[in-house]
């Protein structure tokens, strides 16, 4: 008899195992491509460090997920779409069950988003489209070399902390209602922090008989520390994913996924300090190697995935503001006229373009552990929105990947619109619209919770 039960508990350890594959797959275009990250066309003439599309598969009980992340700048509908797809028939996972994301590396290259923005930047040029076109073939190979790998893992999760190094990019003075965007310093007397900043630093590791094989490694900041040089580089995130696989694994795949940063910088306007790359990467990964001996074992299940497509109101627009986009969008193809009046043409002349089309978005959620879930946001979002699906989330550890799955640029939070500036005058959704994402979040992480 207990030779049975021994016997059988055997086979069910066996037939439960938790197994993790993980691959990267090179996706730096070549030169010629045009780049991200500005209201211009700059073409990609040399590379810094290359940029990859990363994967992780989960698998139990032959179900499955995956987690993508591209070092991109952002990721668009059309192109998750087609990456599904290919997966769903080169790899035999459904595509509703992969979460793509962009860290938002602002030196890499753009992708046709069927706005103003094509023009300016010439995504859909020739080289731009090539680009583009190759993309959802190189998600669904990532995912199939990462499938292919798939063995049994012990997942365990710690959360870290940098603190330091990220920023609340909008600044208000006493006094004025409107935010300052950016600003290299501020005066302590008058001016503070619209907001906070998240210094969390999520780590989430696989292991196989002790030795990571990936992680899953989350923080909240623009990357937008390597500039406006025309030679791509993954930005911080690079380092950040290079030094973890040096010093904790050099067998695996590191992957990052961008928190809700959408008003998060390195710009450090209170010591004045600058940051390079490399500084930020290692500062990330110093939070990261302290954490790694906080690593707790997960119990893990088959991965649950909840998606749900979330319908929005568009920014209402007078004729007097169109009137005036299009007289700034017939300048701007000839003349610099400064980032915050561009983007705010872009976004008045795309939704008046839009405004019959619902404003579908999708908020995505994987789940494989009692303790830890991964939620996934359509845009480059607020942090206090982040902030604010971790409070409330019934996850000990919840990482957020912001620009997945699509884009509606940037998400801020109710109490920001009425303090304008760039994030604002360049938001698609009218004010709440952050909220209700929130709300929906938060709804499908209590389904998976409940076992859904
Ligand atoms: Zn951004």
């Amino acid at each position: 008899m207990r030779y049975l039960v021994l016997a059988l508990l055997s086979l069910q350890v066996h037939a439960a195992d938790f197994r993790v594959g993980a691959a990267q797959v090179d996706i730096t275009p070549k030169n010629g491509t045009p780049m991200a990250g500005y209201y211009k066309f700059r073409a990609v003439s040399g590379v810094l460090d290359p940029i990859f599309v990363k994967t992780i598969v989960v698998e139990q009980d032959g179900r499955h997920a995956a987690m993508v992340v591209l070092d991109l700048a952002g990721t668009t509908r059309p192109i998750v779409e087609a990456a599904r797809k290919a997966v769903q028939e080169q790899c035999g996972i459904e595509g509703d069950h992969v979460m793509i994301s962009a860290t938002h590396t602002h030196t890499g290259p753009q992708l046709a988003r069927g706005s103003l923005m094509d023009d300016l930047t010439k995504a859909n040029s020739p080289p731009g489209l090539e680009y583009m076109n190759a993309l959802p073939g190189l998600i669904a190979q990532s995912v199939k070399e990462a499938k292919a790998r798939l063995t049994a893992v012990q997942p365990s999760a710690a959360a870290g902390k940098a603190e330091g190094i990220s920023f609340n990019r909008r600044v208000l003075r006493d006094g004025v209602t409107q935010a300052i965007w950016q600003p290299q310093k501020i005066n302590p007397a008058t001016e503070r922090p619209a907001g906070p900043i998240d210094p969390e630093v999520g780590v989430l590791v696989f292991q196989a008989d002790g030795k990571p094989v990936a992680s899953y490694l989350n923080f909240a900041m623009h990357p937008t520390s390597v500039g406006g040089g025309l030679s791509i580089s993954a930005d911080y995130p690079g380092v950040f994913t290079r030094l973890v696989r040096e010093r904790h694994g050099p067998g695996m795949v590191a992957l990052f996924a961008n928190g809700c940063c959408g008003n998060i910088n390195h710009g450090d306007y209170i010591t004045h300090q600058r940051r390079s790359t490399l500084q930020l990467g290692t500062a990330l990964a110093d939070a990261a190697t302290a954490a790694w001996p906080d690593l707790k074992p997960l119990t893990s299940f088959a991965p649950r995935v909840r998606s749900e497509q979330v319908t929005l109101q568009r920014r209402k627009f007078s004729e007097a503001e169109i009137a005036r986009a299009r007289d700034i969008a017939a300048r701007m193809m000839t003349q610099s006229l400064g980032t915050v009046p561009m983007a705010e043409a872009v976004c008045i002349l795309e939704t008046e373009t839009k405004k019959d089309v619902p404003l579908v978005v999708e908020v995505q959620c994987i789940c494989f552990s009692d303790d830890l879930a991964i939620i996934s946001l359509p845009g480059e979002i607020f942090v206090e929105l982040g902030l604010a699906i971790k409070k409330a989330s019934p996850f000990k550890h919840t990482l957020i990947a912001e620009l997945a799955n699509g884009s509606m640029g940037y998400v801020p939070n109710r109490e920001a619109y009425p303090q304008g500036n760039y994030e604002i005058v360049s938001a698609r959704g009218e004010a709440g619209s952050g909220e209700k994402l929130v709300e929906v979040a938060l709804k499908l992480l209590r389904e998976v919770k409940a076992g859904k």
